[in-house]
């Protein structure tokens, strides 16, 4: 709307004017249609989102799916890095390490818990079923009612049971013990009778230190950790890793406050990524200014809410995909000023009638073909992905 006519504009009055004094017309008609060829923008508008296609592209090689070009920008400023611990930070493959039933047997209190969890997509819910390891009669189960962030209760075989955190079980008026050990205790009650509690245990992935360090050195000024996980179990995962900052015990409601508050917090150039496998996190994935979502455990909702998806679940791919986006960016801006500074000075040439067709031509396709050979750098990922190998 504005470069187009403008540059018309000139070059009318470059060809009328100086024509009308001197008489020259050949000359002066000639010298804008120069300054025409010149001020065509295509090393701009080709190069610029050119860079970004090779940007998304070298992130897709290694397995992270962008979204959109706008979201490779936003994750080349994101200072602050908020998790997810379950899923995210951990494998999510919790296992049975202390069993402490009460009124019942161990073999009752894991087949109930594992009946009610019949229908959960909760890792703790599946690993429950598998710590079972029996074919589950889901004809015995019914009313099933899952509580995000607390646990599920349901009929099995006409009782009531229930299955969840100490708070679950607390907010149903029972007083659940409490473990002696670490670990994430799944308590259980039956017919309103606390009925004791198993105590699983979730192993860090392997990468996730590693992925935390690559963060820092990415620049990273803040990494936090937010779940729904019990203080004892988010302390250690959170020492074991080296976070800056831990929140336990929140309902998914309260992972977005934590977010509200981060952002209202944040410097306004800086951005926030939010990392998460959407149980009980999408809300917060979309909230914030990046969401970057587990591909391969994460639920649907999480790839759908999410701008950026690991589609190999590696936490370490997020400080990769930030030096991607960055990378990407620099060639961008290498591009838009080379491109404008060359443009600019043949402009001025172009108008003073110094400037030849050749120069002309050169400032439109030589630098539109230098900028194009620059913007496919944005592909190649070798060296980057060297520097990942931990
Ligand atoms: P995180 O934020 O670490 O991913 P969640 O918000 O998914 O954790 O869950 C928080 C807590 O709620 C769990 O640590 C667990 O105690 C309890 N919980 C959630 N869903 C279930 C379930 N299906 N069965 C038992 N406990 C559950
Ligand atoms: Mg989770």
């Amino acid at each position: 709307r504005v470069y187009t006519p403008a540059v018309v504009a000139i070059a009318l009055l470059t060809a009328i004017i100086p024509s009308l004094v001197t008489g020259e017309w050949h000359k002066w008609v000639y010298t804008a249609m120069t300054f025409l060829v010149i001020s065509c923008p295509c090393a701009l508008v080709i190069s610029v989102p050119l860079s970004f296609f090779g940007g998304i592209g070298c992130a897709s090689k290694q397995g992270v799916l962008v979204k959109g070009s706008n979201y490779l920008e936003a994750l080349s400023h994101a200072e602050i890095v908020v998790m997810d611990k379950t899923g995210t930070l951990t494998e999510g493959k919790f296992h049975v390490t202390q069993q402490n039933a009460v009124g019942i047997s161990e073999a009752e209190q894991l087949e109930l818990a594992a009946l009610a969890e019949s229908a959960s997509n909760h890792p703790i819910g599946q690993s429950l079923r598998e710590a079972y390891g029996k074919e589950l009669d889901t004809s015995r189960v019914q009313d099933i009612q899952e509580s995000a962030g607390h646990g599920v209760s349901a009929l099995v075989d006409g009782k009531k049971v229930l299955a969840g955190n100490a708070a679950y079980l607390q907010e149903a008026g029972l007083e659940p013990l409490v473990p002696r050990q670490t670990g994430t205790a799944v308590h259980v009650a039956v017919d309103g009778v606390y009925a004791g509690y198993l105590l699983i245990a979730d192993v860090v992935k392997p990468h996730s230190a590693a992925a935390i360090k690559g963060l820092k050195q990415a620049g990273v000024r803040k990494t936090v950790m937010l779940t729904g996980d019990a203080e004892p179990v988010a302390k250690a995962v959170s020492a074991e890793l080296g976070l800056d900052e831990y929140h336990a015990g929140l309902l998914p409601g309260d992972k977005v406050d934590q977010i509200e508050t981060l952002l209202a917090a944040k410097q306004p150039k800086e951005n926030l990524a939010f990392v998460g496998d959407g149980i009980n996190d999408a809300p917060v994935l979309s909230r914030a200014d990046v969401g970057i979502a587990m591909g391969a455990l994460g639920s649907d909702a999480a790839i759908e809410a999410a701008d950026v998806v690991l589609m190999d679940d590696d936490p370490a791919k997020i400080a990769l995909a930030m030096r991607i986006a960055r990378r990407t960016l620099r060639i961008v801006y290498q591009n838009i000023v080379f491109a404008l500074a060359i443009k600019f000075a043949c402009l001025v040439l172009g108008a003073l009638g110094l400037a030849s067709m050749w120069t002309a031509i050169f400032a439109d396709v030589g630098v539109m073909v230098l900028a194009v050979l620059n913007a496919t750098r944005a592909l190649y990922t070798k060296d980057l992905a060297k520097k990942n190998v931990q």
